[in-house]
């Protein structure tokens, strides 16, 4: 395993940042290689931490010979976010110099290969030259996960249609609960820019089914606990032996997924019809009828009238709900998937 740093200049005077990148050599030249990137969304831990268990595993691996394909890891792939504390509180989610998701407007090339990574624009930000060291890292492996993680939810990945049901064994490996499916364009995600160059070439030159492209959201921002680490760790594990970069017959033996998967048009994105506090009646994993009370907003306190009820739109699967308990009308607050498409269907991504 080899270690390197990946330095770049903050857009001021003596500000620089650092990358660590873990690569271990794979054996064969026909196995699959990987990329792994963790806190792309910098307050986002549950991924970090799973990478942190799961070094352990691929040293092991490698010691004994193991390691077949390439393998890259990012274990904390945005520096620049980890370092906006705003009042005490960690903005990772946004660039507060551009005011840009850090997950949004990757460049998407036409190949998948580095040198078809555009010249930077003269005007280039931080968070552009990070995206550009990120996309450079990532591109041309067989494999690539981007770690994250949702508010409050159930394990889940986000997948390319195009990639799925290809990708059940990956889904069944990692033990995930859930799999959301999205085609066409999520505003230049990460995932859509490590997708993209593949779905440019001719299918017989770079078939899709050996292809893993996923956001995998590992339950919620306070769900950094170790036993959760482990599992986490365990399931990217059994996926890179699953698909033939890590040599181990046992973690590799087929598993059939078994939990929700569904089209991105059939997420009803609840939102708060007033402002005030939150009173949830699901968790996320739990399924509900149509009619189901959902949540309670009680905005106006005291009042006979004061509060009011938010009803499942549609029988479904809540997914994921926020963490906060007050809100503004019009915030979403909780994710639920449907047994039929929404009424409502949000194109592109689900969150800004
Ligand atoms: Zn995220």
């Amino acid at each position: 395993m080899k270690t390197t740093i990946e330095k770049f200049a903050g857009d001021t005077e003596g500000v620089s940042y650092e990358l660590t990148v873990f690569r271990f050599k794979g054996t064969s030249k026909t196995a699959p290689s990987a990329y792994i990137q963790a806190a792309l969304h910098a307050g986002e831990l549950p991924g970090v931490v799973a990478i942190h268990a799961l070094m352990p595993k691929l040293r092991a691996a490698e010691a004994e010979g193991r390691i077949l394909g390439d393998i890259t890891i990012v274990p904390a792939a945005n520096p620049v976010g980890r370092a906006q504390y705003v009042f005490g509180e960690l903005e990772g989610r946004f660039h507060l110099g551009t005011r840009t998701n850090f997950n949004r407007d990757f460049p998407l090339l036409d190949r998948p290969d580095k040198a078809a990574l555009p010249p930077p624009p003269r005007n280039a930000t931080v968070d552009v030259h990070l995206k550009r060291l990120l996309v450079g890292l990532s591109v041309g492996h067989d494999i690539v996960l981007d770690l994250h993680c949702d508010d409050e939810g159930v394990p889940y990945l986000y997948v390319p249609a195009q990639l799925w049901p290809a990708m059940q064994d990956c889904a069944a490996a990692m033990g995930v609960e859930a799999v959301i499916l999205w085609d066409g364009e999520s505003g230049a995600a990460f995932e859509e820019a490590a997708i993209h160059p593949w779905l440019q070439l001719p299918a017989e030159k770079a078939p899709l089914e050996g292809r893993v492209v996923t956001t995998v959201e590992f339950r919620g921002l306070a769900d950094v606990y170790d036993r959760y680490a482990r599992t986490d760790a365990e399931g990217i594990y059994r996926l890179l032996a699953t698909r033939g970069v890590i040599g181990d017959a046992k973690a590799a033996r087929p598993r059939k997924f078994s939990g929700v998967a569904a089209p991105i048009d059939r997420v009803e994105l609840i939102s708060m019809p007033r402002a005030g506090a939150i009173l949830f009646h699901v968790e996320p994993g739990r399924s509900v009828r149509k009619g189901a009370r959902l949540a309670t907003i009680v905005h106006t306190p005291g009042e006979p009238d004061g509060s009011i009820d938010i009803l499942a739109p549609q029988a479904g699967y809540v997914l994921t709900r926020v963490s906060k308990r007050s809100g503004r009308a019009g915030d979403d607050i909780i994710k639920l998937i449907g047994e039929a498409r929404s009424a409502r269907p949000k194109a592109g991504a689900l969150e800004d």
